[in-house]
């Protein structure tokens, strides 16, 4: 049982009496039936590759894991609808696999893809390197089919672009970490596949360059962006480190660089020289310090596989102190500033790992330990650095979980920063829905916050 009981992080491990794993709605619909009579906890899990502690149970030991694995069918492929509904246990990458040889695209796209399921994608709305254009798992998705905590159905796999007929129950289910009921099937939005793409690093001298840089490229491009991922010097550097394979795709060192991706269309076919000119005249103006264009596919793996290398690199220096948050992107310079300098006065020594999908305003405003000093040492600071880094982000107006969830992590933190209104709404939800408390109990809210 234990790859169930501990997350991907290794931060929590918990206990259960047993990990279950159905293989179709029917059997799904029993399990909650028969824990719903007999009072068992149930936590449901995908790929467990979640990072707020929302997929492992908790210490006491009285519940089950629910685990989708199994159910990991394509139920039907609909070209013509542009929708594909699959079971909830389906890989993401085997999913984008299947619109592929479809001729089409499944944008949501995270490092995570190889093991990450859609349920879990759905259950914690997930957003990833596709969200400037193509918008977060919600946006992706036409309709599901649940089990409530009693053990009933709700099939709403229709597949329809428009349904105005009352509250929107997939929306509910969307984001709600498990603590509503059992995602065990989704219909997903397909798009065309784009004819080809054009991904550059670039070297910049600040955030706010990079602002622009991305105003610019929208102005000429529009949807065609697709993808704008900042990194901080600092972070490419700790990659670099460790993964020797990978060569620096820019021939000097910079503050800033920028992984950027337009997909091309027909139409957009004739913008890569309007791209490329673009991009030099920045160099000429020093807006932009550098340009390396991937000129093959093996290319344009490497430069991604800078990105996605991120999060394993940063593990890899010891304990981190990870932040996943939300700005508006005209922010982001500001706060960028404004919590460097503070973290520097208060905690000397400490270094920061600053990578994100700026495109969409989602930083990963991660902090690491002074070079050298023991991880459990620098765990102890884990509270003031968020309350400083939380606190000034709620300054600003963003949000302290861009994509990542609540789960354990942040429940009581976003309980914290939440008004009245918005806890009082949640709750009268969760009692509605599971009112013995049996759904993925202490996730996203605590039990006392709802009770
Ligand atoms: C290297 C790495 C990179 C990542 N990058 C990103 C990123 O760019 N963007 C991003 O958003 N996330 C990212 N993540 C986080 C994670 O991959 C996502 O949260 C993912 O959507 C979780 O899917 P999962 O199947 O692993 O779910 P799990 O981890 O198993 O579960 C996550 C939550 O969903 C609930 N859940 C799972 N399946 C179901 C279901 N069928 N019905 C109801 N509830 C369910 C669980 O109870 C839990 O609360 C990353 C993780 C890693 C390890």
């Amino acid at each position: 049982m234990a790859p169930y009981l501990t997350d991907w992080r290794g931060m929590w491990t918990g206990r259960a009496c047993a990990v279950v794993f159905p293989t179709s709605t029917e059997e799904v619909s029993a399990i909650l039936r028969w824990a719903n009579a007999h009072h068992v906890p149930v936590t449901p899990q995908g790929g467990n590759t979640g990072l707020s502690g929302g997929s492992v149970p908790d210490e006491s030991g009285t519940g089950i894991v629910l685990s989708l694995v199994k159910m990991d069918q394509v139920r039907s492929l609909n070209v013509e609808n542009l929708s594909l509904t699959v079971e909830a246990g389906c890989v993401l990458e085997t999913i984008q696999g299947v619109a592929d040889q479809a001729g089409c695209l499944f944008p949501l796209s995270l490092a995570a893809e190889g093991s990450c399921t859609i349920g879990g994608n759905l259950a914690t709305n997930a957003g990833g390197v596709g969200v400037l254009r193509y918008g977060v798992a919600r946006d992706l998705c036409l309709g599901l089919e649940v089990v409530t905590p009693s053990g009933e159905v709700w099939d709403g796999l229709r597949g329809l672009r428009k349904d105005n007929t009352g509250y929107d129950l997939r929306d509910l289910f969307i984001g709600s970490e498990g603590t509503l009921g059992v995602i065990t099937a989704a219909v997903l939005k397909l798009f065309p596949k784009p004819h080809g793409h054009f991904t550059a690093m670039v070297g910049l001298p600040g955030i706010a360059e990079a602002v622009s840089l991305l105003s610019r490229l929208q102005g000429a491009l529009g949807p065609c962006v697709t993808a704008f991922e900042l990194i901080s010097g600092q972070c490419l550097d700790i990659v670099l480190r460790h993964r020797p394979q990978l060569r620096p795709p820019l021939a000097a060192a910079h503050p800033w660089v920028a992984l950027v991706e337009c997909s091309l269309t027909v139409a957009a076919d004739a913008a890569v020289d309007q791209l490329q000119e673009l991009l030099m005249a920045m160099v000429e103006t020093g807006e932009v310090e550098d340009v390396a264009v991937a000129s093959s596919i093996a290319q344009r793996r490497d430069l991604w596989a800078l990105r996605e290398g991120i999060s394993e690199a940063q593990g890899s220096e010891g304990f981190v102190i990870k932040h996943d948050i939300s700005l508006r992107v005209s922010d982001i310079a500001d706060f960028v500033d404004q919590a460097s300098a503070a973290l520097a006065a208060s905690q000397p020594g400490i270094r920061l790992g600053v990578f994100g999908h700026l495109g969409d305003g989602n930083l990963h405003f991660n902090v690491l330990g002074p070079e050298g000093e023991d991880g459990e040492v620098f765990r102890t600071r884990q509270d003031q650095v968020n309350r400083l880094v939380h606190d000034l982000v709620v300054e600003h107006g963003g949000s302290i979980s861009a994509e990542h969830g609540l789960g354990v992590l942040r429940r009581d933190e976003a309980a914290r920063y939440k008004s009245a209104v918005e806890m009082r709404l949640m709750s009268a939800l969760k009692k509605a829905i599971d009112p013995c408390g049996l759904m993925n109990p202490g996730k996203l809210l605590a039990e006392d916050a709802w009770r």
